[in-house]
């Protein structure tokens, strides 16, 4: 039959395992886990096994669950309505809307991003008069996500110093201050739904019962309560199938537990071990390049990837001398790319952190190629968004503060920090939201405020039976973000940005992220989970899903994004970028072998995105968080074969062959990126950048060199030249020294 052709004998055996057993798909990038995965749901359903009601399938990102239904109903004639298909946040979220009142939270609660989290933090330190010095809000903010991460409720976290004793009561704190504004974080979507599941027998009993298939995508980046999740709800006798690859677990400085796949073995008494060794995505130079590279990482599970698909092109590697021409090499590649007939949308742009996406953006952006940025300051993440959004959520809970406090003086509407001190005084007295309180503050503040609050009940009053798009529509226009925001200088951005949340809201109700919740018939039993008003779905969907509609879909875009997001991805051509030392392996993972080891598979995620052509780029210098950086070339560029790889610069030592060689050699080459005029020599000062031919020696700015009695140090300045070169070197441990280079007996690292 159609559904299983085209699969090889392990993956078969995987799709139509008996269906009473778990399994443990445990297989490298590229087998066909994700797929196998997908058709063993369309399989159980075609075979009468299972209805879709009584399907649970976890996914990486929401688009991956789209991306899933989509395949699913290409294969069969089902609807996807009443399927649980999505992230860990969004089945959370929709668990815990439907059993709000056995939760614990009102039924409007609204969903705090990372930012809002953060800031939220900072009004209870603020609250309490708690120093922001001794307890940063960042710390406070990883404290909290990694004690709810395993679980833990104020109270039971390990407080074996005064420090953390303290660090649990902001916990407490700021607890207590997201229950009484109806707002739960990320981590608490997790923990209200176990909690939920496991104190509430009825609820527990409905989702096992209902529940007969459990299949979890990506399983090696579940954290532990995750796994605990999962647990509860396969109680009642599900089987569960879960496919993973340990060389791909790179959350772990979330919590993600890879120990879940040893732990999965144990409880779920001797699932099915699947291995798939048949690599259909990459060519072989890719593939052998993955390999060898995470051959370099000790404790592995161990796994053999192959592929019929022959070597295909080399990859190709560039040495650039600065960000911006990197992008420019970058640009270009993908224009001859274009030219030769590739969809854009099949390449791929991938980078270590957000902040590198800028060179790109404009590269592209200035050369007019449609391009499309995942992550980042995503649509929903800006300033104006979340205005509009804030609005919204007053709407739905007037009890959220943290909305409250980012519109109820935007725009202005004459309430100062006094007002804002003195309700939130009588606020915190009371026990009550500041909404709550507006009407105990007297004066000239007390009417602006008691404004504000009958501008949010009129539009929630005017907004009544108006669709999704016609709410939104009519409370840009009369909140007065519209005409604030036209009038502002260079405020038009913002209007588009703006405006553009009325598509997006309706493009929501469209295609929805989750099924519509009415049921289908084909499970018996009515769901409590069917009706999540519109607005409400709605904004949990801008706060879980920001990022996925940067650009206008559907448009023939690059995609860009880091790496983390690609998990999961495939295009035809990938681009890695900022290969180097400190950013990627990350600065962070320089002294821990446990984090190089989380950069390699971060490495190798990277590299088995790519069916057909890879490149790997790195640069001489780099603007990164306001300063320049001279980095050196990644360590992977040493642990990849050189017969996979074709240089298209000098590979290094190139600094040997001298400036000369090395101009020649960047305009040679298509793209010719000008090299930074070497300033060593020249004027006599001290250099910024640059080199220095020293004997048989090279030395740069940005070097790491080893001296027989300082020990290890980097250059920051050069000057002079042959015999009178002089370096300004800061040592680990000596400090910063100015030396002769032509005496000194450096060695460049
Ligand atoms: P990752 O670890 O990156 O998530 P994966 O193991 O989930 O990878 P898939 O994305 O399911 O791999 O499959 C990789 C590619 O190989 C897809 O394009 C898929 O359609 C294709 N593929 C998988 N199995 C087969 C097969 N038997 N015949 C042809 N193509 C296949
Ligand atoms: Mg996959």
């Amino acid at each position: 039959m159609a559904l299983l052709d085209h699969l090889n004998s392990p993956q078969l055996a995987a799709v139509t395992l008996d269906p009473q057993h778990h399994a443990l798909v445990l297989a490298g990038a590229g087998s066909g886990k994700t797929r196998v995965l997908t058709l063993r749901m369309a399989w159980l359903m075609q075979q009468g096994l299972v209805g879709p009601g009584g399907i649970l399938a976890v996914t990486f990102t929401n688009k991956a669950a789209r991306e899933m239904v989509t395949r699913m109903t290409a294969l069969l004639p089902i609807s996807p309505r009443g399927m649980w298909i999505g992230t860990f946040h969004g089945l959370c979220n929709r668990m815990l809307r439907a059993h709000h009142r056995d939760a614990g939270l009102p039924s409007t609660f609204q969903i705090l991003d990372i930012a809002d989290q953060l800031s939220a933090i900072k009004r209870v330190l603020k609250a309490h008069q708690i120093d922001d010095e001794k307890y940063p809000p960042k710390q406070v903010q990883r404290f909290i996500n990694a004690a709810k991460e395993e679980g833990l409720r104020p109270g039971q976290t390990e407080a074996h110093d005064s420090f953390h004793r303290r660090l649990d009561e902001i916990y407490d704190l700021y607890q207590t201050q997201c229950n009484r504004e109806g707002v739960v974080d990320f981590a608490e979507l997790l923990l209200r739904s176990h909690e939920l599941l496991q104190q509430q027998a009825a609820v527990r009993e409905h989702y096992q019962r209902r529940f007969r298939h459990i299949l979890v995508d990506e399983f090696q980046d579940t954290n532990r309560l995750q796994y605990r999740w999962l647990k509860l709800l396969a109680g009642g006798g599900a089987s569960v199938f879960a496919v993973g690859d340990d060389d791909q677990s790179i959350y772990a400085f979330r919590g993600a537990n890879v120990g879940n796949m040893s732990e999965f073995e144990r409880d779920f008494a001797g699932p099915h071990l699947i291995r798939l060794e048949q690599n259909y995505r990459s060519f072989g130079h890719i593939l052998d390049s993955a390999n060898a590279l995470i051959a370099n990482n000790d404790g592995r599970l161990g796994k053999n990837l192959w592929t019929d698909r022959g070597e295909g092109e080399p990859i190709r590697v560039a040495e650039t001398v600065s960000d911006a021409a990197e992008a420019q090499w970058v640009l270009s590649e993908i224009q001859s790319l274009v030219a030769e007939g590739r969809l854009r949308r099949e390449i791929a742009i991938l980078y270590r952190s957000n902040a590198q996406s800028r060179a790109f953006e404009h590269a592209l952006f200035s050369a007019q190629v449609p391009y499309k940025v995942y992550g980042g300051l995503r649509f929903f993440e800006r300033q104006e968004v979340k205005h509009a959004l804030a609005y919204l959520r007053l709407m739905e809970n007037p009890h959220d503060d943290t909305a409250f406090l980012r519109v109820v003086n935007f725009p202005t509407r004459g309430i100062g920090a006094r007002t804002l001190e003195q309700l939130g005084d009588v606020a915190r007295e009371r026990g009550s939201s500041l909404y709550g309180a507006v009407a105990l503050v007297a004066g000239k503040g007390g009417a602006n405020l008691a404004r504000f609050v009958e501008l949010v009940d009129r539009l929630r009053f005017e907004t009544t039976g108006l669709t999704l798009p016609e709410l939104v529509d009519h409370v840009l226009q009369h909140s007065g973000l519209r005409q604030h925001y036209e009038q502002e200088k260079d405020g038009s951005d913002r209007l588009e940005n703006l405006d553009e949340l009325i598509p997006a809201a309706a493009a929501f109700i469209d295609e929805g992220p989750m099924p519509d919740f009415d049921g289908d018939g084909v499970i018996a039993e009515p769901l409590p989970d069917d009706a999540m008003p519109a607005l409400a779905a709605f904004l949990s969907h801008a706060a879980l899903e920001a990022g996925d509609n940067q650009a206008a879909d559907g448009q023939d875009a690059v995609q860009l994004m880091t790496i983390h997001a690609a998990k999961g991805l495939e295009f035809e051509a990938v681009f890695i970028t900022g290969l180097e030392e400190g950013l990627f392996p990350h600065e962070n993972s320089a002294v821990d072998p446990a984090g190089l080891e989380e950069e390699r598979r971060l490495m190798y995620v990277a590299i088995t995105r790519a069916r057909e052509r890879l490149y790997l780029g790195y640069t001489q210098s780099r603007m990164l968080h306001g300063q320049t950086r001279y980095p050196m070339r990644s360590r992977f560029f040493d642990e990849l074969p050189e017969s996979c790889l074709k240089w298209l610069t000098p590979r290094q030592p190139a600094w040997a062959q001298g400036a000369e060689a090395r101009r020649a050699a960047w305009e040679e080459s298509d793209w010719s990126p000008r090299p930074r005029a070497s300033a060593a020599g020249a004027s006599g000062g001290l250099a910024s950048a640059g080199g220095i031919m020293v004997g048989e020696q090279h030395f740069r700015v940005g070097q790491s060199v080893h001296h027989a009695r300082f020990g290890e140090g980097v250059i920051l300045a050069l000057q002079g030249s042959g015999t009178q070169a002089q370096a300004q070197i800061r040592f680990a441990d000596a400090g910063t020294k100015t030396l002769a280079l032509g005496v000194a007996k450096l060695e460049a690292r």
